[in-house]
């Protein structure tokens, strides 16, 4: 299973490791080991960690709280209340240590550290009035990310699949509509 960081925000990111959640839905982290694999290959997180069922547990319910949190966003409604309490109280513990040096940033702390993180990281995305949140377009996706594009103009999710089959659909379109003047 490949992970697909392209959401922009690392809550997003977790959200997204459940893919076609309307129809087929498929998830990525079926494991504690894919979830350590999870962490490990996003940039803005420790490169290694370790989860037991009990932690493995809580960052599922983390991230079906933040996806919920995010659709209740992009939808203009409001939060549903178990959820952010799922987030708040995930967002209360004691997040991970950083270091600086020449080669950057170093992140370290255990999962539940992590899991800290990556709440305040959905708090702060979920609270600011100016991030633009939004589902992708591509058919059957419902990643949902954060458009930072200028004008925000950006209709797709960032999966090279998904911005291919929407301008393939359209080239479609085009061309059938073309063929029936
Ligand atoms: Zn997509």
């Amino acid at each position: 299973m490949i992970f697909a960081f392209v959401s922009g925000n690392p809550a997003l990111d977790l959200a997204g490791t459940v893919t076609s959640r309307r129809g087929d839905p498929v998830d990525s982290l079926a494991s504690p080991a894919d979830l350590e694999r999870w962490v490990a290959e996003c940039d803005e997180l420790p490169d290694r960690v370790t989860a037991d069922s009990a932690t493995f547990r809580a960052a599922l319910s983390l991230r079906e709280a933040l996806y919920r949190l995010a659709l209740d966003r992009v939808l203009g409604r409001p939060f549903a209340p178990s959820c952010l309490k799922v987030v708040n109280e995930a967002a209360a513990g004691p997040v991970p240590a950083v270091a600086l040096s020449d080669a950057g940033l170093h992140m370290s702390g255990d999962l539940r550290a992590v899991l800290s993180y990556i709440a305040r990281s959905g708090i702060a995305v979920l609270a600011d009035p100016h991030a633009c949140l939004k589902e992708c377009g591509g058919a059957g996706c419902t990643r949902i990310y954060l458009d930072r594009s200028r004008g925000a103009r950006r209709t797709w999710c960032g999966m090279e699949e998904c911005g291919n089959r929407v301008k393939a659909a359209a080239y479609r379109a085009r061309k059938q509509a073309s063929s029936r003047n």
